[in-house]
């Protein structure tokens, strides 16, 4: 068996701190692609295992971006060399994955969740830590992906700051763009300007819309949210959310994201929402329900994103100005990972990048 070298950022007990460790990556596999990582975004989703723990060693990581090293033979349309951004893993083969809906596939957990292929087999070779995270892992120099989840980008744009674009921003301005499909002067209201609200700032400012409220309780966020299309603010600490959304539309919201996980801005979600309107839930919190007056509660993944057409579109954006989301990106050296987790986890910073290169 032929293997790779890598270095990977390994989660051995829930609370961390991630350990760098040398590792054997074998492959690629005849449907598999290995990816020599430039960068890598941590997510909240990251974050939440690295606290919690995994119950194995794993390798977390779900938002790379990298250069082709090598492409497994059944591998079409990807060459080494191609600049390539990871985003989540779908089956490819049931029956949503077919209708082009991979956010509903019904492998979708395993194959994002499962810590190894879908056929249950790992990458690592000869090792107790565990791979294929969102089809990646990619805190580490390299990794096992599939045509599925890469996309092929320009090599015009740095890797580093493409990194970002591959699960938080996508489901934020995905879930404006392609659920919402917001229209201008629909109202939109957004709890919580992360990285994923803040996405979805910019894509409400784009699809004209407005109102466009952001919710948050750190000061910064609050400012950076106005910076980027934001029309109000609500500091939720000191001012009653839902009055003053009221107050500033005139009645309730056409749209509210919320991306808190906290099941107060949850209801509070229900309670402001026009008539017609529409709820979502990006942590999985929020059963999907239907409301009284054709209000609808629903919960999203990945802003029903199929990536390989949404990526190169928000690059489009950015390339035209109305997508800065590089104004989120904070840079880290790779061994510096623990210290981007708990910048990230303080509100400090709301992208945090981890450069792999030459660590
Ligand atoms: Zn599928
Ligand atoms: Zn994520």
């Amino acid at each position: 068996m032929r293997t790779h070298k890598v270095r990977a950022a390994v989660l051995r007990d829930g609370g961390g701190p991630l350990k760098i460790e040398t590792l054997e990556l074998e492959g690629p596999l005849e449907d598999e692609v290995l990816v020599r990582l430039s960068a890598s975004g941590i997510c909240h989703t990251d974050i939440g295992f690295v606290d919690g723990g995994a119950g194995e060693p794993v390798v977390l990581g779900h938002e790379g971006a990298g250069v082709v090293e090598e492409a497994g033979e059944k591998v079409k349309g990807l060459s080494p060399g191609d600049h390539v951004v990871l985003s989540y893993l779908s089956c490819g083969s049931c029956g949503p994955c077919k209708k082009r809906r991979p956010f509903d596939c019904e492998r979708l957990f395993e194959a994002n969740f499962g810590f190894s292929r879908l056929d249950g087999s790992n990458g690592y070779w000869r090792s107790d830590v565990k791979g294929h995270f969102f089809g990646q892992s990619s805190f580490a120099t390299m990794c096992l992906s599939t045509k599925r989840n890469i996309v092929k980008v320009e090599k015009e744009l740095p890797l580093e700051l493409l990194a970002a674009l591959g699960c938080g921003l996508q489901t934020g301005a995905g879930t404006v763009m392609n659920i919402f499909k917001i229209k201008k002067g629909q109202s939109l209201a957004i709890f919580g300007t992360g990285a994923v609200g803040l996405a979805a700032v910019m894509a409400g400012r784009i699809n004209g819309a407005g109102p466009i409220i952001g919710v948050d309780i750190v000061p910064k966020r609050l400012k950076l949210a106005l910076e980027l299309g934001a029309t109000h603010v609500v500091d939720s600490r000191d001012e009653d959310t839902a009055s003053r959304i009221k107050a500033v539309t005139g009645k309730g919201v056409d749209f509210v994201l919320d991306t808190t996980g906290d099941l107060e801005m949850s209801r509070i979600s229900s309670e402001v929402l026009n008539p017609g309107g529409v709820a979502a839930d990006v942590t999985g919190i929020a059963s999907e329900r239907t409301l009284p007056g054709g209000r609808k509660a629903i919960s999203v993944i990945q802003g029903n994103s199929v990536p390989q057409s949404f990526i190169p579109k928000l690059i489009r954006l950015y390339k035209e100005g109305l997508f800065p989301f590089d104004r989120l990106v904070k840079f880290y050296d790779f061994r510096d990972i623990n210290k981007a987790i708990t910048a990230s986890k303080s509100g400090r910073v709301i992208k945090p990048v981890l450069k792999m290169i030459g660590k």
